[in-house]
């Protein structure tokens, strides 16, 4: 019988290979990698600096020892080139793989901001170990960080950046931090809170050049001003690694488009975590993808079974002031309910019968999660 052969070894492709090996202990698997195959939290990126952690400290195991744990034969530094899907075939940079069933847990590349000058090849962004690694050691010798985007990732590496006694000005289009995700009023709080551990802001402008200033940089903005900074970190986004689905004819759209029980638009081949997009949704955290694994594991063993999504409120790691939401499907009818304190915000979007839709909460008030969350409905019955 010919494996199931899983591309990629980040949070969703070593997942969904645990919860296979709960169900079968005997179908073989194979775990194709572009990167070196280590299994890590990949959420801790962006607050390991203040807990003093080197990319080799998060590190939970190698690829060796995986494949160990797994029975699984595992290919690092391998990359997934072309899917011949009429002949069950995976073209990688290491050879042919053929597959019984083919799982696609490719990830998400980050945004490039359409930036000029002569240094935006030195703007650095952190999706993975070895991003990490490259941005701690440069870090070293920088002083002020400047983070273009004030979305959740940007405010994470603020607030570890600080915690790391770096200066940092973070640099954004929207008058407040996680616009997309949260109203204005609790974004001015997070804003102000941050503020008063370090940060400082740079907000309703967009960041338009870097330039290299003798041994700095500078960072040009839409408002005609500069910043001069040691070093540039883009945060501007993630978008679904689409190349190799595309290429292979899959229907792709935000998203390699799956349907409820993860199968691509092809018979055998399936797809999970920040790749995918299921019933128009695209939902690049964990607690999606860790779901996902548990399904698709059922299907692939001979259980097929569709997917279904509870609310999964994020978390978002700014201990300085913590927050945490479930943001309101979109295109939902209703209105927020803002109650604002110095110690923190509860926000409810309320529906007009007067239903649950979504929450943000801050500082004091996120300890109301687990009881809110209840209320919530689920995100994909
Ligand atoms: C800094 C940061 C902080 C975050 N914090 C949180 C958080 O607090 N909470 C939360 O819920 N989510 C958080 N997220 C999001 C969460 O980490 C992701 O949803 C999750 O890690 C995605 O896992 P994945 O396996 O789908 O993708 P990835 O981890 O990107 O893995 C993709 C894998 O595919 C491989 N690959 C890609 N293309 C090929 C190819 N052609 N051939 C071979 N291999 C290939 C890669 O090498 C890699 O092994 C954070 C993300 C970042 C970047």
């Amino acid at each position: 019988m010919e494996p199931i052969v899983i591309i990629g070894t980040g949070l969703a492709g070593y997942n969904l290979a645990k919860e296979i090996r709960k169900l079968d202990k005997a179908i073989p698997l194979r775990l194709i990698t572009a990167d070196g195959g280590e299994s890590y939290s990949k959420p801790m990126l962006s607050n390991a600096l203040a807990k003093g952690k080197s990319a080799g400290q998060l590190v939970l195991s190698t690829a060796e020892q995986m494949a160990a744990q797994l029975t699984a034969a595992i290919h690092t530094h391998t990359t997934a080139e072309a899917i011949e899907a009429h002949s069950k075939m995976l073209v990688t940079t290491s050879g042919e793989f053929p597959y019984s069933k083919l799982v696609l847990a490719t990830g998400a590349e980050q945004i490039k901001p359409p930036l000029q000058g002569n240094a935006v090849n030195d703007v650095f962004s952190v999706n993975d170990l070895d991003d990490y690694a490259r941005f701690r050691q440069a870090l070293n010798s920088a002083r002020h960080v400047g983070i273009i985007g004030p979305g959740l990732i940007g405010c994470e590496f603020a607030n570890d950046l600080i915690s790391a006694h770096k200066q940092v000005t973070v640099i954004g289009p929207s008058a407040t931090p996680l616009d997309r995700l949260i109203p204005p009023m609790v974004g001015e709080l997070l804003m102000r809170e941050l503020q008063k551990a370090g940060v400082q802001w740079r907000p309703g402008v967009m960041a338009t050049a870097v330039n290299k200033l003798n041994s700095r940089f500078q960072i040009s903005l839409s408002d005609e001003s500069q910043l001069e900074v040691d070093l540039v970190l883009s945060a501007v986004g993630l978008r679904p690694k689409l190349a190799l689905a595309r290429n292979a004819g899959l229907t792709v759209s935000r998203g390699i488009v799956v349907d409820r029980q993860l199968q691509t638009s092809q018979t055998d081949i399936y797809a999970l975590g920040d790749c995918i997009e299921v019933q128009g949704l695209v939902l690049p955290y964990v607690l999606p993808l860790m779901n996902a694994a548990r399904t698709l594991a059922k299907t692939l063993t001979g259980n097929p079974t569709p997917i279904v999504y509870p609310a999964m409120p994020v978390v978002v790691k700014t201990p300085a002031h913590p927050l945490v939401v479930s943001p309101p499907a979109a295109g939902s009818e209703g209105e927020w309910e803002i109650d604002l304190q110095d110690t923190g915000a509860r926000a409810l979007f309320r529906g007009s019968d007067g239903s649950l839709l979504g929450f943000v909460l801050t500082g004091d008030k996120v300890e109301e999660k687990a009881m809110l969350s209840k209320e919530l409905p689920p995100v994909l019955k």
